[in-house]
């Protein structure tokens, strides 16, 4: 059994505001041996249960988070940027399951950290017609693939979500969310036995189906009008609302080329303070 770890780092053990996830911060620095804990405890809970092989895709930022040096030997580590799946980079390998750990509720959310790709400006997210995260839209490209959502680990915001994108996976919440920068957190040895309960016990649904490939619709709402403008000269994407723009893909690879793209000419549409 294959498995696929995509590992972002909001919803780490610990983790509450920016710092705590700012490549070359004092915090950042902090951090990443506390999230290399938690994909460390996973990959652990995932060999017992059976996994064979345990690919970790490094899924936040920079996405050059976790130390190599302190990884568990039962796992391998994809890191770096510029990855045509992104956070989900290795989906398509033939994976028997995927987990996604350090996730957090999306965009225009209660949760810790909660954003969907952008960290601001996106203020919702939908897919085909309901509410998507980070967490929503990747469990879509998954199923696409025929690989199930084994667990999601996060914040408690970030496990409620997945009940409805992903109803039959284990969830370790490892920090209760106050509010945007707070947390009431477990300390690491804490989550780190929970997760790997957690993983063992989630390979017993490890397995590929043969997916299915079918069109989908995302919708993406600004907080800014110019980056509903500057997102409505993609090609296939059009403008629905004043902050609001939309588009059609045959496949959820392509939607999330596509959202991809939406998200990066947004960003480089973004002035200063003002947004
Ligand atoms: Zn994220």
């Amino acid at each position: 059994m294959r498995i696929l770890i995509s590992a972002d780092m909001e919803g780490a053990t610990g983790v509450t505001w920016t710092a705590d996830v700012l490549p070359q911060t004092e915090q950042w620095q902090r951090f990443r041996r506390l999230f290399t804990g938690d994909v460390n405890a996973c990959v652990a809970g995932l060999r017992a249960g059976g996994a064979t092989d345990v690919l970790v895709n490094e899924a936040h930022s920079s996405q050059r988070n976790l130390l190599l040096e302190d990884l568990d030997t039962g796992a391998r580590l994809l890191t770096g940027r510029h990855k045509p799946l992104s956070m989900m980079q290795g989906v398509d390998s033939g994976v028997d399951g995927v987990v996604f750990l350090g996730y957090h509720a999306g965009a225009g959310q209660e949760g810790v950290l909660a954003h969907t790709y952008l960290e601001n400006s996106v203020t919702g997210v939908w897919l085909d017609g309901e509410p998507a995260g980070e967490g929503g839209l990747n469990a879509a490209l998954a199923a696409e693939h025929g690989v199930p959502v084994l667990l999601v680990t996060g914040d408690d915001k970030a496990c409620e979500e997945a009940r409805d994108y992903a109803p039959d996976a284990e969830v370790v919440a490892v920090k209760e969310c106050v509010s945007r920068y707070a947390a009431i957190c477990a300390p690491p040895r804490v989550t780190a036995e929970r997760i790997t309960a957690a993983a063992r016990a989630a390979m017993s649904r490890a397995g590929r189906t043969p997916g299915a490939v079918a069109p989908h619709r995302i919708e993406v709402e600004f907080d800014a009008t110019h980056l509903a403008a500057a997102a409505a000269v993609v090609p296939t994407v059009t403008r629905i609302g004043a902050r609001r723009v939309g588009f059609d893909a045959e496949s959820m690879t392509l939607a999330m080329q596509a959202f991809k793209v939406v998200t990066a000419i947004a960003a480089g549409a973004v002035e200063g303070i003002y947004g």
